[in-house]
């Protein structure tokens, strides 16, 4: 596919702004007198790396992949964000997401002044492919996949995104934020194949980094080349940088003791929310997070809240009347959920 094709016409043609630190890699004993920063080291009186390189290159190493293939945002937000910009012109592209999902496609649509088009998603939550394609025109540039889909928590079939991949000809982004939770396979390693494919994780969910605010873009070369060329010159500061460097150490070798943990959590509560007469029905859920119908949600949340115990009203999404989202804590959090619902 002719990615180049798909880009707004002023973004193709735009020069990126050249940041003072942009020629300059190496850590050679130099004097820095190009950027205007004040010289007396405060520790963070230097801007920060743009291309934040030791950060990309623990991660290329974590994930197995190419330096060149990852763009790393102030959460996975941005990267959302920046699609819009590079391929969407205000008031005439448009974007395809199903529904429910998640809701940041839509608000960063509608900044850009982009239509979406909202596919209801089939029974039990699943992928409407064929009326997906459908639904695509001339104008559609992008369409936003979140697997396992938020807020619903299931994860889609594969062969189905697949369909996406192979017959839509514009980009497919994949959004992985919950992916570490799920049994499904990551479709990283599928960016070689498909150029027109932008995979989207973020170290705001199992890594426990959401105050971090780092959110990763894994695509082919092209396409990461034009999220650097539209981004702000230094979107992730140099405290994100070196923490995230120091954590993503620490925490990958207890980031699978963590998530399995949270998928038994997961699995005993749905056991014990499953007894209570109060709850119509507990979607499958491949995510730290389950979407809960009640028969009587308002009175539940109310609750719940009256308790300090905060949980997401989904109940206006389509076809989640009644259901909140309740997101896995630790069992000593589950329990006082479990308790608080008993006594309803
Ligand atoms: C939580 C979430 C994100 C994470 O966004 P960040 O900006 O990286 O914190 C992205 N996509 C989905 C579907 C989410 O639920």
């Amino acid at each position: 596919m002719n990615i180049n094709q798909l880009v707004r016409p002023n973004i193709r043609a735009m020069r990126p702004y050249s940041s003072a630190r942009d020629e300059y890699q190496s850590t050679d004993k130099v004097t820095l007198l190009d950027a205007n920063e004040n010289p007396y080291n405060t520790e963070y009186n230097r801007y920060p790396d743009p291309y934040q390189n030791l950060l990309k290159y623990k991660i290329s190493e974590v994930k197995n992949i190419d330096k060149e293939n990852i763009f790393l945002g102030n959460g996975s937000d941005e990267a959302i964000d920046l699609i819009f910009r590079i391929f969407c012109e205000p008031t005439i592209d448009n974007v395809v997401i199903p529904d429910p999902t998640y809701g940041m496609y839509e608000v960063a649509a509608a900044i850009q002044n982009i239509e979406v088009k909202r596919i209801p998603l089939g029974t039990n939550f699943t992928l409407s492919t064929k009326e997906i394609l459908e639904a695509t025109d001339s104008r559609t540039k992008v369409i936003f996949i979140c697997n396992p889909n938020n807020p619903t928590g299931n994860a889609f079939d594969e062969y189905d995104i697949f369909q996406l991949l192979e017959n839509f000809n514009g980009v497919v982004v994949i959004d992985e934020a919950y992916i570490d939770f799920s049994e499904s396979k990551s479709l990283i390693n599928r960016i070689k194949d498909d150029n027109n494919l932008i995979v989207l994780q973020t170290f705001s969910k199992a890594w426990g980094l959401a105050g971090l605010r780092l959110g990763v873009a894994f695509s082919n070369p092209e396409i990461i080349q034009l999220f650097n060329k539209v981004k702000a010159p230094y979107n992730l500061s140099s405290t994100t940088q070196k923490q995230a460097c120091k954590l993503i150490d620490r925490k990958k070798d207890i980031l699978n003791k963590e998530v399995k943990e949270l998928i038994e959590n997961r699995k005993s509560m749905i056991q014990k929310l499953q007894k209570l007469a109060v709850i119509d029905k507990i979607y499958q859920s491949e995510t730290n997070f389950l979407l809960v119908k009640f028969k009587n949600h308002q009175e539940a949340y109310n609750q719940l809240k009256i308790n300090g115990l905060i949980v997401r009203d989904r109940s206006t999404a389509l076809n989640c009347n009644g259901c909140l989202r309740i997101t896995i804590g630790t069992q000593e959090e589950n329990e006082k959920v479990l308790k608080t619902l008993e006594t309803l």
